[in-house]
């Protein structure tokens, strides 16, 4: 299953069956906290990325043998921008088709403005844009958009497709200490999102490796002193502590050397178990080979990691 992940256990939305619709870093913007890493490929041209009937054949495989497994939510995120993937619409309505489990679309709200994507995705049943900035040197120094992006091209596309939209909406709010923390910037961005037809507004801070070391998380307390001037609809979503234990890059590859002396494991054990996606467990699987603490071998068709002794 190459483009499915999980179901994992995520504070936000309880169990996920990740859907993974373009390739690795493929995204409209390159944020400073991207966990993923800096953007590969950065683009605004949807296309599809990754065949949607090879997405919806694992899906289908997935759903028919997943046995007693929790899914609440069947969820487009994964390894950039999904709503990149021009055939999201016909993969949310396949879904439909075969399963009541609700579909959430994780995007960085970039390309809501197009028409075509607005109606696409009128089947999900949750929606959870992000929205990091109220102006446009700050949208360009956290996000690093593709040049066609503006910060007003994305809120009006953003509040054109909330008043449309039957569904939920969160809005989530990265913030990151010294880019988008001040008071008058937490402020602005309540002004700006007054537009949007919002549930939620969920705000986060990075609390996993990010892409520049200079994106440093704010504080708990910061995070709650934003929620009381955005409004009773926000909720603080960063997991502070869940994370305290795994915080920095050297953290994940000694939990990485941990559970593979223990046993030979596969990438998805790795990422099942620490929670984190499996291609940061790609990266990191990678970093631990090049310094030849790792060796892998193949067996009964899987590909198992150990502890090079
Ligand atoms: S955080 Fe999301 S939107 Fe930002 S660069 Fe990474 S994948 Fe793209």
């Amino acid at each position: 299953m190459k483009q499915i992940f999980g179901s994992f256990p995520s504070r936000r939305i309880c169990f996920s069956l990740g859907v993974d619709t373009i390739p690795f870093k493929t995204c409209t913007l390159d944020c400073i906290y991207c966990q993923l890493g800096r953007t590969t490929n950065k683009t605004v041209e949807r296309r599809e990325y990754i065949p949607a009937d090879t997405i919806l054949r694992e899906i289908e495989k997935i759903l028919s043998q997943r046995g007693k497994q929790k899914i609440d939510y069947i969820t487009f995120s994964g390894s950039g921008e999904p709503t990149l993937n021009l055939k999201l619409g016909y993969m949310i309505e396949k879904i439909k088709k075969i399963t009541s489990i609700p579909i959430a679309i994780l995007t960085n709200g970039t390309l809501l403005y197009s028409s075509s994507l607005q109606e696409e995705l009128q089947l999900a049943d949750l929606v959870i844009p992000s929205l990091d900035a109220s102006d446009e040197d700050t949208f360009k120094a956290i996000n690093r958009p593709h040049p066609s992006l503006t910060l007003e091209k994305v809120v009006s596309g953003i509040a054109t497709f909330s008043q449309n939209f039957q569904g939920k909406i969160w809005l989530e709010v990265m913030m990151v200490e010294g880019i988008n923390d001040s008071f008058e910037k937490i402020k602005k961005i309540g002004e700006v999102i007054k537009e949007i037809k919002l549930d939620k507004i969920q705000l986060n801070t990075p609390v996993r490796p990010p892409a520049e070391e200079f994106a440093h998380p704010v504080s708990l307390s910061l995070l709650k002193k934003a929620k009381t001037i955005l409004g009773e609809r926000c909720e603080v979503i960063a997991h502070f502590k869940k994370h305290q234990e795994i915080t920095s890059k050297e953290d994940i590859k000694d939990a990485i050397l941990t559970m593979i002396k223990r046993r030979p494991v596969t990438l998805e054990d790795i990422s099942s178990s620490l929670g984190i996606h499996l291609n940061e467990v790609i990266k990191y699987i990678g970093i631990l080979q090049e310094e030849n603490l790792v060796t892998s071998r193949m067996y009964n068709k899987k590909r198992y990691y150990s502890f090079a002794s």
